[in-house]
């Protein structure tokens, strides 16, 4: 089936996370230890260096359920070391927003092959999504400073923030969906083969309706589309099951993707990888040319 669609990830995929990760840690160590001044710089570096050590068997647990490697990036990062911190200290309590403030202050610069990529995409004749976790806004923002002088290729990127990859959980019973989208929803197994002493679970409904929102009634779709991710499990094991092409952009130092991961896009029917924007480009080519 010849490719139409274009999927991205934002953070990581599309920005440079490591180029701003320490101003993001040393901010959200800022203001987490200001609302709980017994959480010392040392104390904070050691939980760092114990949620890194865990992972990828350790997992990113926001939504109680494990939803990707605990040291995938720095956003995922910071947050599992605040919960260990919390438990350690037996805090329960509800607890304010320490991330984006950090966020915004560190922001992460796009790739710098981003641009070139979007044009050869658009010159490809494929529509293209962002499908993220974070805010609408914030990436739609970022896309039109980004874009400033393409305004034509502006308008054609769609954008579904707020996607919550990290939720495993059933497409809302009382919402109405296509029926084959539902139906192939039914059809996922509620895992992808164990490759850790935990599940990597494929049932991602929030993730399955911001899909949908893409597809639509083109029960084409998944087959028709190549997703781009930098976290497998949270990104491409959902597409991968649905019979999409995916692609991973391996993820730079200190936050290596990991072994698993590479296994996992070995494994994938339709899948390659590379350390950057340009090998997306190429498997484009290569998808267009063959079909
Ligand atoms: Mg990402």
């Amino acid at each position: 089936m010849a490719l139409r669609t274009l999927i991205l990830d934002f953070d990581g995929t599309c920005t440079d996370v490591p180029a701003t990760h320490q101003r993001f840690l040393d901010e959200t160590f800022r203001v987490y230890s200001a609302a709980y001044p017994m959480v010392t710089l040392e104390r904070w570096e050691r939980a760092l260096t114990a949620v890194r050590a865990a992972a990828p068997d350790a997992a990113w647990m926001l939504a109680k359920v494990p939803a990707a490697p605990s040291g995938a990036d720095p956003y995922v990062l910071a947050g599992e070391a605040i919960s260990f911190l919390n438990r350690e200290d037996g805090r329960r309590d509800p607890q304010p927003d320490f991330f984006t403030e950090p966020y915004k202050l560190a922001e992460a610069p796009f790739r710098p092959e981003l641009v070139s990529v979007l044009e050869a995409a658009d010159a490809m004749d494929l529509a293209i999504h962002f499908i993220s976790n974070s805010d609408t806004k914030k990436i739609a923002g970022r896309l039109d400073s980004l874009l400033a002088d393409k305004p034509a290729l502006r308008a054609k990127i769609k954008v579904e923030g707020n996607a919550a990859k990290f939720s495993v959980m059933e497409l809302p019973w009382d919402q109405t969906f296509p029926q084959w989208l539902r139906q192939r929803f039914e059809r996922l197994p509620a895992e992808a083969a164990r490759r850790l002493s935990r599940p990597i679970y494929l049932r991602r409904g929030s993730y399955m309706r911001a899909l949908g929102t893409v597809w639509g009634d083109d029960d084409y779709g998944p087959s028709s589309t190549l997703v781009c991710g930098d976290i497998w499990e949270l990104d491409l094991a959902l597409p991968d099951a649905l019979g999409c092409a995916v692609h991973l952009i391996e993820r730079a130092p200190p936050y290596f993707t990991y072994a698993y991961e590479l296994d996992a896009m070995t494994a994938a029917r339709r899948g390659s990888s590379s350390y950057d924007l340009n090998g997306l480009l190429a498997r484009l080519r290569r998808e267009l040319a063959s079909s």
